[in-house]
């Protein structure tokens, strides 16, 4: 399908395509990503919103090749990241990539923090790792530049995670992901656990990046706001697989979309509305370890046929925004 998408191929940084996940536990057979397509271009910062459940981090995951050992699989399709499939690269390649051309900042920062080391040490390990040809004090120098980059004083590098509020752990994370001016940033509910106040500060700081080292950001998040704000391109996750993908302004004009991404947009509070409730999408999450041969959506949809539990929907496309629903003309093979 990434074939189908109008975009220029010098632009894209990340193509996913078709790509298939499951997890094997001893109950049962979880199919986590379904024929997943995704593009990033360079520079670019595109949100990822679904639910819990929608496969968002498994993509994460697949990217960087740390699905969890003998439980997480990727049964077909392609990771072409500037035009090498990471599918098919060795261990030794993706040590490589991993932190260097692509970073990720994962939901807890305490889980990416080692409680026992000083946090200036911490981000040096990045630098020891993908810069061993920087002296001492050129990496001193770096270690001191992100931290006030992320609004850390660099006079508290000796310190250890403990003595941080919540807010400053996550900001440190974010200086580790960065130390090393990736290309990509993949965001994992970066600010999820954070006040708002806390929250407008990451997402300026993200964008800071972005102007200052063309670093191409993937936000996975729930909240629909704060895509808008931040984001110039938005792909809705339904049951692993992405149903609709556009630009923010194309998506949230509200004139042609998913019914699923409808009821995320429905669910934003809007403060100039007097209706007393917001509407939820009704019913679960499609069941992950049963695969639906049509459109995973039809049981929570209003709009649902016939033929959309048989068939799975073709994409329709136009100018670059493209949804999957039968709801849409459906595009001539
Ligand atoms: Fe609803 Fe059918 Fe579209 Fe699925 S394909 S979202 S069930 S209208």
């Amino acid at each position: 399908m990434a074939q189908d998408i109008k975009l220029n191929l010098e632009e894209i940084l990340l193509d996913i395509s078709d790509l298939h996940v499951q997890y094997n536990t001893d109950d049962a057979t979880i199919f986590a990503l379904n024929g997943f397509n995704l593009q990033v271009r360079r520079g670019e910062k595109l949100g990822l919103v679904g639910e819990t459940g929608a496969g968002k981090t498994t993509m994460a995951l697949s990217v960087l090749r740390l699905l969890p050992d003998k439980i997480g699989k990727v049964t077909a399709g392609r990771i072409l990241y500037g035009g090498d499939d990471l599918l098919e690269q060795t261990e030794a390649y993706m040590l490589g990539l991993r932190g260097r051309r692509i970073s990720m900042i994962f939901q807890d920062p305490m889980t990416s923090l080692n409680p026992i080391v000083a946090v200036g040490d911490q981000i040096m390990e990045v630098l020891d790792l993908h810069a061993p040809y920087m002296s001492r004090y050129e990496k001193n120098e770096r270690v001191d530049r992100i931290l006030s980059m992320v609004g850390i004083p660099p006079a508290r590098k000796m310190e250890f995670p403990y003595q941080f509020s919540g807010g400053m752990k996550q900001r440190i994370v974010i200086a580790m992901a960065l130390i090393a001016e990736p290309e990509l940033l993949l965001a994992d509910e970066p600010t999820t656990a954070l006040d708002v106040t806390m929250q407008a500060q990451i997402l300026d700081m993200m964008s800071r990046l972005k102007q200052e080292f063309n670093t191409s950001v993937v936000l996975i998040t729930h909240d629909l706001g704060v895509v808008a704000e931040f984001c110039d391109r938005v792909a809705v996750v339904y049951a692993g697989k992405v149903v609709e993908q556009g630009a923010v302004e194309q998506v949230f004009a509200r004139v042609r979309n998913h019914p699923y991404t409808v009821g995320l947009l429905n669910c934003i509070p809007d403060l100039e509305s007097t209706a007393a409730r917001l509407i939820p999408i009704p019913g679960q999450m499609a069941d992950p370890t049963r695969l639906s041969p049509g459109c995973a959506f039809a049981d929570r949809c209003v709009h649902c046929m016939d033929i959309c539990r048989r068939k799975p929907p073709k994409m329709y496309e136009q100018d670059g925004h493209w949804i999957l629903c039968h709801l849409f003309k459906e595009r001539e093979d």
